[in-house]
């Protein structure tokens, strides 16, 4: 089921629970070496994979982040379990018919998964925004089975940029090359920016599967203290057991 809706800087968001579970056997380690320096316990790392879904004044929809997606998803070799990004959507009263925008933070097949369903793009009348960068850097079978399915409903940004009214989008890149953060308001969809809460309390702490964990560090810091300057942001993110936190 989905966990609570908030209402915030005038939309309705309702974060999706797609799944939880620990990583599978191929890649799975005890948190202490997924952030290592971080004193975490030898113990699994139960994951939750959270989608956003904002409803705006005027009943427009959108999605931050897919999924996993299905069974033949790029994610399925290493999910716990296929993604119920649908049966979320329906339990908080959306088709994906009507989702007009879709932003990928960034590639990661439990992010991206879920665009694609049965070889189609699920979300048929939505744009996809995904960061330039991000675009370039598409690789394997996410490229091949999601990037490649929803082409022509992309809409690439470069940079910072206004994607939905009230709805802006930020490069924040270390975690994979073209990441990016959603802001609507105090709240912050930070996607892979922080995985642990033990980032918020140091953000140097790295994350094992970062593409580039100095440059994650660094980004890491910096969005997180311009955050604070601005008297503390709500975070919406993806893999926390609580799906906001309050910053
Ligand atoms: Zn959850
Ligand atoms: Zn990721």
């Amino acid at each position: 089921m989905p966990h609570q809706p908030l209402l915030v800087a005038g939309v309705e968001v309702t974060p999706l629970c797609d799944a939880v579970g620990p990583m599978g056997e191929a890649i799975r380690r005890p948190l202490a070496e997924m952030f290592p320096g971080a004193g975490l316990p030898e113990e699994p790392w139960i994951l939750h994979f959270h989608c956003y879904l904002i409803r705006d004044r005027a009943g427009r929809l959108t999605l931050v982040d897919t999924g996993i997606g299905g069974v033949d998803s790029p994610a399925s070799s290493w999910a716990p379990v296929p993604g119920a990004l649908v049966r979320e959507l329906a339990a908080a009263g959306a088709d994906p018919a009507d989702v007009s925008t879709v932003i990928l933070t960034h590639l990661h097949s439990d992010h991206a998964g879920g665009a694609v369903a049965d070889g189609r793009p699920l979300f048929e009348n939505a744009r996809y925004v995904l960061q330039n960068a991000e675009l370039e850097a598409a690789a394997g079978a996410v490229r091949d089975q999601v990037i490649d399915v929803i082409k022509g409903q992309l809409h690439v940004v470069d940079g910072d940029a206004e994607v939905a009214p009230g709805l802006r989008v930020h490069l924040t890149p270390g975690h994979t090359p073209g990441h990016q953060i959603a802001r609507a308001g105090e709240l912050a969809m930070t996607g892979d920016l922080v995985l642990h809460p033990a980032q918020l309390a140091d953000p140097a702490v790295r994350y094992l599967y970062d593409d580039d964990q100095e440059r994650a560090a660094a980004t890491r810091a910096e969005v997180l203290a311009s955050l604070r300057a601005e008297g503390g942001a709500l975070l919406a993110t993806c893999h926390f057991e609580d799906p906001f936190v309050r910053l």
